[in-house]
Protein backbone atom coordinates (compact mmCIF):
# COMPACT_ATOMS: atom_id res chain seq x y z
CA UNK A 1 0.00 0.00 0.00
CA UNK A 2 1.37 3.45 -0.73
CA UNK A 3 1.81 6.42 1.75
CA UNK A 4 -1.30 8.56 2.07
CA UNK A 5 -0.35 11.97 0.74
CA UNK A 6 -0.38 13.94 3.62
CA UNK A 7 -3.11 16.19 2.62
CA UNK A 8 -5.38 13.58 2.25
CA UNK A 9 -4.55 12.13 5.65
CA UNK A 10 -5.80 15.58 7.43
CA UNK A 11 -9.00 15.24 5.50
CA UNK A 12 -9.52 11.34 7.53
CA UNK A 13 -8.69 12.74 10.48
CA UNK A 14 -11.10 15.62 10.66
CA UNK A 15 -13.59 13.20 9.32
CA UNK A 16 -13.29 10.66 11.82
CA UNK A 17 -12.62 13.48 14.66
CA UNK A 18 -15.85 15.69 13.91
CA UNK A 19 -18.66 15.45 16.27
CA UNK A 20 -22.43 14.63 15.38
CA UNK A 21 -23.87 12.27 13.01
CA UNK A 22 -24.33 14.85 9.88
CA UNK A 23 -21.41 16.89 10.73
CA UNK A 24 -18.88 14.11 10.39
CA UNK A 25 -18.70 14.77 6.58
CA UNK A 26 -18.30 18.00 7.21
CA UNK A 27 -14.40 19.88 7.19
CA UNK A 28 -13.42 23.12 8.33
CA UNK A 29 -11.86 24.87 5.49
CA UNK A 30 -9.50 26.75 8.29
CA UNK A 31 -8.55 23.16 9.40
CA UNK A 32 -6.80 22.31 6.37
CA UNK A 33 -3.11 22.89 5.11
CA UNK A 34 -4.01 25.72 2.49
CA UNK A 35 -4.29 29.73 2.12
CA UNK A 36 -7.89 30.92 1.74
CA UNK A 37 -8.96 34.60 2.19
CA UNK A 38 -12.61 34.29 4.12
CA UNK A 39 -15.27 37.08 4.13
CA UNK A 40 -18.29 34.88 5.17
CA UNK A 41 -20.82 37.90 4.57
CA UNK A 42 -23.91 35.76 6.21
CA UNK A 43 -21.54 36.19 9.60
CA UNK A 44 -21.91 39.94 9.40
CA UNK A 45 -24.87 42.33 8.38
CA UNK A 46 -23.19 43.11 5.24
CA UNK A 47 -25.34 41.12 3.17
CA UNK A 48 -28.99 41.29 1.22
CA UNK A 49 -30.79 40.37 4.56
CA UNK A 50 -29.02 43.02 5.64
CA UNK A 51 -28.40 40.99 9.25
CA UNK A 52 -26.46 38.72 10.59
CA UNK A 53 -27.21 35.07 9.97
CA UNK A 54 -24.55 33.23 10.78
CA UNK A 55 -23.14 32.99 14.20
CA UNK A 56 -19.74 32.73 13.48
CA UNK A 57 -18.05 33.32 10.55
CA UNK A 58 -16.99 29.51 9.33
CA UNK A 59 -16.77 27.69 6.04
CA UNK A 60 -17.92 23.92 6.48
CA UNK A 61 -17.65 21.66 3.67
CA UNK A 62 -18.19 17.67 2.81
CA UNK A 63 -14.70 16.27 3.05
CA UNK A 64 -14.11 15.31 -1.25
CA UNK A 65 -15.54 19.21 -2.11
CA UNK A 66 -13.06 20.63 0.58
CA UNK A 67 -9.99 18.60 -1.23
CA UNK A 68 -11.20 19.61 -5.09
CA UNK A 69 -10.99 23.05 -3.77
CA UNK A 70 -7.42 22.82 -1.71
CA UNK A 71 -7.04 21.58 -5.63
CA UNK A 72 -8.58 24.74 -6.91
CA UNK A 73 -6.94 27.35 -4.77
CA UNK A 74 -3.36 25.84 -5.34
CA UNK A 75 -4.41 25.79 -9.43
CA UNK A 76 -4.74 29.66 -8.73
CA UNK A 77 -2.12 30.10 -6.76
CA UNK A 78 0.31 29.10 -9.59
CA UNK A 79 -1.31 32.07 -11.37
CA UNK A 80 -0.28 34.43 -8.53
CA UNK A 81 -4.21 34.54 -7.08
CA UNK A 82 -6.17 33.04 -4.21
CA UNK A 83 -9.54 32.00 -3.34
CA UNK A 84 -11.79 34.17 -1.35
CA UNK A 85 -14.60 32.25 0.56
CA UNK A 86 -17.82 33.96 0.45
CA UNK A 87 -20.09 31.24 1.62
CA UNK A 88 -19.91 27.29 2.02
CA UNK A 89 -22.23 24.75 3.93
CA UNK A 90 -25.80 26.75 5.04
CA UNK A 91 -28.27 25.25 7.56
CA UNK A 92 -31.58 24.53 5.93
CA UNK A 93 -33.24 27.19 8.66
CA UNK A 94 -31.11 30.07 6.85
CA UNK A 95 -31.99 29.02 3.31
CA UNK A 96 -35.91 28.88 4.90
CA UNK A 97 -35.30 32.53 6.28
CA UNK A 98 -33.85 33.81 2.66
CA UNK A 99 -36.50 32.17 0.81
CA UNK A 100 -38.89 34.33 3.03
CA UNK A 101 -37.39 37.37 2.53
CA UNK A 102 -36.32 36.53 -1.82
CA UNK A 103 -38.99 34.21 -2.88
CA UNK A 104 -37.21 33.55 -6.51
CA UNK A 105 -35.83 30.97 -7.36
CA UNK A 106 -33.39 32.06 -9.44
CA UNK A 107 -31.16 34.20 -6.48
CA UNK A 108 -32.74 31.61 -3.67
CA UNK A 109 -32.53 28.16 -4.39
CA UNK A 110 -36.72 27.44 -2.84
CA UNK A 111 -35.88 25.25 0.71
CA UNK A 112 -39.37 23.50 0.30
CA UNK A 113 -38.10 22.55 -3.09
CA UNK A 114 -34.77 20.61 -3.81
CA UNK A 115 -33.20 22.81 -1.24
CA UNK A 116 -29.76 24.54 -2.28
CA UNK A 117 -26.52 22.29 -2.62
CA UNK A 118 -25.21 24.91 0.19
CA UNK A 119 -27.14 22.74 2.60
CA UNK A 120 -25.83 19.59 1.00
CA UNK A 121 -22.45 21.51 2.12
CA UNK A 122 -21.35 20.89 -2.04
CA UNK A 123 -21.44 24.56 -2.68
CA UNK A 124 -19.42 27.33 -2.41
CA UNK A 125 -19.67 31.25 -3.30
CA UNK A 126 -16.02 32.30 -4.09
CA UNK A 127 -14.05 34.57 -5.65
CA UNK A 128 -10.36 35.49 -6.28
CA UNK A 129 -7.83 37.97 -4.89
CA UNK A 130 -4.44 38.56 -5.50
CA UNK A 131 -1.50 37.04 -3.58
CA UNK A 132 -0.85 40.25 -1.67
CA UNK A 133 -4.79 39.94 -0.76
CA UNK A 134 -5.98 42.83 -3.96
CA UNK A 135 -9.46 42.50 -4.77
CA UNK A 136 -10.28 40.76 -8.67
CA UNK A 137 -12.78 42.95 -10.37
CA UNK A 138 -15.63 41.03 -11.53
CA UNK A 139 -18.18 43.81 -12.19
CA UNK A 140 -20.78 43.58 -9.06
CA UNK A 141 -20.43 42.75 -5.60
CA UNK A 142 -21.33 39.49 -3.91
CA UNK A 143 -25.15 38.81 -4.16
CA UNK A 144 -25.92 41.35 -6.23
CA UNK A 145 -29.31 39.95 -8.06
CA UNK A 146 -29.48 41.29 -11.00
CA UNK A 147 -27.87 40.76 -15.24
CA UNK A 148 -24.81 42.07 -14.74
CA UNK A 149 -24.01 39.20 -12.15
CA UNK A 150 -25.02 36.71 -15.09
CA UNK A 151 -22.31 34.47 -16.19
CA UNK A 152 -23.76 35.03 -19.90
CA UNK A 153 -23.87 38.57 -19.60
CA UNK A 154 -21.09 39.76 -22.14
CA UNK A 155 -22.13 43.12 -21.96
CA UNK A 156 -19.21 44.01 -19.53
CA UNK A 157 -15.19 45.70 -20.18
CA UNK A 158 -13.07 43.18 -20.96
CA UNK A 159 -10.59 43.34 -17.87
CA UNK A 160 -14.24 42.15 -15.88
CA UNK A 161 -14.95 39.01 -18.76
CA UNK A 162 -11.26 37.68 -18.47
CA UNK A 163 -11.32 37.78 -14.47
CA UNK A 164 -14.51 35.60 -14.58
CA UNK A 165 -13.60 33.65 -16.86
CA UNK A 166 -10.29 32.79 -15.48
CA UNK A 167 -12.39 31.75 -12.46
CA UNK A 168 -14.83 29.66 -13.85
CA UNK A 169 -12.30 27.99 -16.24
CA UNK A 170 -10.36 27.10 -13.12
CA UNK A 171 -13.59 26.09 -11.12
CA UNK A 172 -14.33 23.77 -13.70
CA UNK A 173 -11.02 21.68 -14.05
CA UNK A 174 -11.66 20.74 -10.39
CA UNK A 175 -15.33 19.20 -10.21
CA UNK A 176 -17.25 22.24 -10.06
CA UNK A 177 -20.23 23.87 -12.20
CA UNK A 178 -21.28 27.48 -11.89
CA UNK A 179 -24.80 28.74 -12.22
CA UNK A 180 -26.09 31.16 -14.77
CA UNK A 181 -27.58 33.88 -12.38
CA UNK A 182 -24.13 33.83 -10.01
CA UNK A 183 -20.65 34.81 -11.37
CA UNK A 184 -19.58 33.39 -7.49
CA UNK A 185 -21.44 30.58 -7.13
CA UNK A 186 -19.81 26.85 -7.98
CA UNK A 187 -21.76 23.54 -7.49
CA UNK A 188 -19.41 20.75 -6.90
CA UNK A 189 -20.24 18.21 -9.51
CA UNK A 190 -21.41 14.95 -7.52
CA UNK A 191 -23.23 17.33 -5.12
CA UNK A 192 -26.49 15.03 -5.52
CA UNK A 193 -24.69 12.38 -3.40
CA UNK A 194 -25.28 14.02 -0.33
CA UNK A 195 -28.24 14.37 1.65
CA UNK A 196 -29.42 18.07 2.67
CA UNK A 197 -28.26 18.80 6.25
CA UNK A 198 -29.87 21.50 8.75
CA UNK A 199 -27.15 21.10 11.87
CA UNK A 200 -26.32 24.78 13.12
CA UNK A 201 -22.94 25.80 12.20
CA UNK A 202 -20.47 24.51 15.27
CA UNK A 203 -19.55 27.62 17.00
CA UNK A 204 -17.80 27.52 19.93
ZN1 LIG B 1 -24.07 30.00 -3.81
Amino acid sequence: MGQIPFKNLCLLVLVCCAKGNSQQALVDLASLPSNFTYEIRYATSDNFMGTVLYPCAKCLLRAEVAEALLEANQYFCEKGYQIKIYDCYRPLDIQKAMWSKVPNAAYVANPYDKGSVHNRGAAVDITLVTLEGCEVAMGTDYDYFGKEAHIDNLQLPETILSNRNLLLEGMKQFGFQPIRTEWWHFSFIRNYQFPILNEPLPCD
